[in-house]
């Protein structure tokens, strides 16, 4: 096994990855099969966990869970000798050329060190929705738009965005409403000409509650007593980027937050790579795992040019002379 890390201390690691999500378990099982020593940090809180059935991810026609997605995929990366650690990073920073990671539980320590720490998406701060999470209330057209085809949904928000939404639902229902929640529309003169256009109802009220049964909505109860029957809701309401430890490590960001990588995942800090959500790339599990593979195929690479530069790989070879037969055996083929 080629686990050449040149550290001795407890806990310190040739590759780190924060995020046991989607995008930090891809990484770990391409780190684990090309020999690297490697360490996943997580909290526990990988988005894929609210989402019961996963219908568009390759190779899975009847859908997959999310839980169960992630269980096999870590299942997947310890066939590969990936350790696991179940703790927070709350603070990190850069001594010469290691990082040190500061958890709840321990201190960590690795030469190259993988982001892979997702977002989180704004719920509505409605009564009810919280319930209804990945069962009947949804944040992504692509992920769930047609699940609802032809049903009664409705869009949250207030802005441009919200707009474009509905009309993108339009593709998978013919009823589609905005709902404001009783916050003054922002969305500009072109938008409001288009909701006009396309007959799109708006309710203004603000929403009360959210009326469900075993999670699934039947309807939004407005302020004043007014009670609109939909099926489905979505909204555009925002997102977090887990981004603090990149911005503690001085990695450069996008303006809503995104952490800036190249097109191998590589970010602007050497030896700082990031993967999945909080990147700019658009939030789906398996542009999540590309890229995790993808960062996990950079590191490798990378590690490689620097053991020839340090010429850590020849003495690994010297031991491999010393204890291994290098040479393949010669026997004389018969003529
Ligand atoms: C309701 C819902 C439904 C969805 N449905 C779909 C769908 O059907 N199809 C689809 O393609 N996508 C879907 N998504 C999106 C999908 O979940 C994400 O694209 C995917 O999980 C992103 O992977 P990630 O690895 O970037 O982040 P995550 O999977 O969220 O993983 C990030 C991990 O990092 C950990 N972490 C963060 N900070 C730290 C720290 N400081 N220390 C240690 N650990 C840390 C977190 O605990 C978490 O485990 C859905 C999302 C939601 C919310």
């Amino acid at each position: 096994m080629v686990q050449h890390t040149d550290f001795d201390e407890p806990n310190t690691r040739e590759v780190i990855v924060i995020g046991g999500g989607i995008a930090g378990l891809s990484a770990a099982i391409y780190l684990g099969r090309a020999q690297r020593d490697t360490l996943v940090i997580d909290s526990g809180h990988s988005m894929a966990k609210w989402e019961p059935v996963v219908e568009n991810y390759l190779g899975f026609p009847d859908g997959v869970g999310g839980e169960e997605l992630l269980r096999n995929g870590r299942k997947q990366a310890e066939r590969y000798d990936v350790r696991f650690a179940q703790d927070e990073i709350k603070t990190v920073s850069a001594r010469e050329s290691v990082f040190v990671l500061k958890g709840k539980k321990k201190t960590y320590r690795t030469n190259r060190l993988l982001l892979a720490t997702g977002i989180f998406h704004l719920p509505p701060e409605i009564p009810g929705v919280k319930e209804c999470l990945g069962h009947s209330m949804f944040f992504c057209k692509d992920c769930d738009g047609c699940r609802v085809r032809e049903k009664r949904i409705a869009i949250i928000g207030a802005n441009n965005e919200a707009v474009e939404y509905a009309l993108g639902m339009l593709h998978y229902s013919p009823c589609v409403i905005v709902a404001t929640n009783g916050k003054r529309p922002s969305w500009d003169k072109r938008h409001a000409r288009w909701l006009a256009e396309y007959e799109i109802p708006i309710a203004r009220k603000r929403i009360r509650d959210v009326d469900h049964r075993r999670r699934k909505i039947r309807a939004l109860d407005f302020v004043g007593g007014a009670c609109v029957k939909i099926d489905y809701l979505f909204t555009t309401r925002g997102d977090i980027f887990h981004n603090t430890l990149a911005k503690k490590l001085g990695a450069k960001l996008g303006s809503d937050g995104q952490i800036k990588v190249d097109q191998c995942m590589r970010t602007s800090v050497p030896r700082l790579y990031a993967a999945g959500c909080v990147t700019p790339a658009n939030c789906q599990m398996i542009i999540a795992a590309g890229q995790g593979a993808a960062a996990a195929q950079a590191i490798n690479r990378d590690l490689f040019e620097e053991s020839l530069a340090t010429h850590s790989l020849r003495r690994f070879r010297e031991a491999q002379i010393e204890e291994a037969k290098t040479v393949p055996e010669v026997t004389k083929t018969k003529s």
